[in-house]
């Protein structure tokens, strides 16, 4: 072969006796076939087979295989974020006059694609009270294709009742979906809990690092594989080996990473929840907790994720307090190594139910940093509000005195 040929062709090499632990990264767009009988019939591969490197490689196969497996699902998609995610799960079962039903607290991108994208293309979208299955059972409609749950809700923690809101559903021919990111497949399991869908945002604690977007879509049956490969098909939509590569080396971690998070998380909301300053801390693992005996009979356990709620005076002053930090970073996007703090507006994303606190409460996310520090961390900004709020309390009395 002359030099100008060998330099595109790849030569052979032994891989026998190479066994390594990890998943060698695959990149390909094009895939060749032996010969032209094989390239004839490569629309029969069917979703297992490999015919295009969009529609999968070795690499994304073996992080579809590892949800697939710990979901208990029958095949799982890779998407590019996990917002990509729980749209590609519900826009292929959806037509004009077709209807949908969603969590009230379901992450807000989905209300968006809800209100603005659904709604354009004439679908009827309606909003349910995720703590009230009679409430599903009230709005289901036989025209209802998709009831969209998430649990906990998104910031506010509301643990759903999946068992009976899928039951619901199911009797109306409905189809059940569920945003189960908070949880991980490690601490609750949607699809033997009633979903047919499930969809992780792995960018979060799955991958665990903070520098990867990705999503997946796993389904209970195969008769879910068709409509959701095809539109992801068409649409053009996949995931590289490379980022597949990353979610898979951080997958390895995960269950110690988490076990560490729930821990800490845990022991510092029981803290903070004594604080005067504290209204409620929303964490679904508190027995004060109001749907602690759902997340007690259906969880593995709980994430490092959880939400503050602040008296109304103290909740002004949480962005400012904010700066008092030295270990959390201020972020939204959670569940990496790294410990987060953010702000957290709510009544601008409820519709079916009214929001009882102040607009704005504070998440936290529990990374992987020394403990002790970052409980310091906390009391620093605790005791920063407290100094704020009884300046402004002096201020307001104050003001009245000199108004009198
Ligand atoms: C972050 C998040 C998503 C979206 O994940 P991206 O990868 O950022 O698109 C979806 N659902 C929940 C509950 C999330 O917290």
């Amino acid at each position: 072969m002359n030099d100008l040929t060998q330099c595109v062709l790849t030569p052979e090499v032994p891989t026998k006796g190479f066994d390594p632990l990890g998943v060698g990264v695959h990149r390909a767009s094009t895939i060749v076939f032996k010969d032209a009988a094989a390239y004839a019939s490569r629309g029969e591969r069917g979703h297992e087979g490999y015919s295009y490197g969009l529609y999968g490689t070795p690499t994304t196969r073996t992080l579809e295989a590892k949800l697939t497996s710990l979901e208990n699902g029958f095949w799982s998609f890779l998407t590019p974020s996990g917002q990509s995610a729980n749209a590609l799960a519900v826009m292929p079962f959806l037509a004009a006059g077709d209807h949908i039903l969603i969590a009230d607290t379901a992450y807000p991108p989905m209300r968006d694609l809800a209100e603005t994208d659904l709604r354009r293309l004439g679908v009827d979208i309606e909003f349910f009270d995720p703590q009230s299955p009679e409430d599903v059972a009230a709005k289901m409609r036989t025209s209802t294709k998709i009831v969209w749950c998430e649990s906990p809700g998104s910031t506010t923690m509301e643990i759903l009742d999946l068992p009976k809101i899928a039951s619901i559903a199911h009797g109306y021919g409905a189809l059940v979906g569920v945003d189960n990111t908070w949880a991980t497949p490690l601490n609750f399991k949607p699809l033997e809990h009633g979903a047919d869908i499930v969809t992780e945002a792995l960018t979060k604690f799955v991958s665990g690092h903070s520098d990867v977007l990705m999503g997946s879509i796993t389904i209970k049956d195969e008769a879910l594989l068709k409509p959701i490969r095809s539109l992801i098909g068409r649409m053009g939509i996949g995931v590289s080996p490379d980022d597949a590569s990353l979610v898979l080396r951080g997958f390895e971690t995960l269950g110690v990473r988490l076990r560490h998070s729930e821990r800490v998380g845990l022991d510092f909301a029981r803290k903070i929840e004594r604080h005067p300053l504290v209204q409620q801390v929303l964490h679904p693992a508190l027995e004060t907790f109001p749907g602690h005996a759902l997340w007690k009979r259906d969880f593995l356990g709980s994430s490092g994720v959880f939400s503050i709620v602040f008296t109304q005076e103290a909740s002004a002053h949480i962005s400012a307090a904010l700066d008092t930090l030295k270990v959390f970073a201020i972020g939204a996007s959670w569940g990496g190594t790294r410990s987060l703090a953010a702000p957290m507006s709510i009544d601008g994303f409820r519709s079916a139910t009214a929001w009882y606190g102040p607009d704005v409460i504070l998440r936290l996310s529990i990374g992987l940093e020394d403990e002790e520090e970052l409980w310091a961390d906390v009391e620093r900004l605790l005791a920063d509000l407290d100094t704020r709020s009884q300046t402004s309390a002096q201020d307001a009395s104050l003001a009245a005195v000199h108004k009198g």
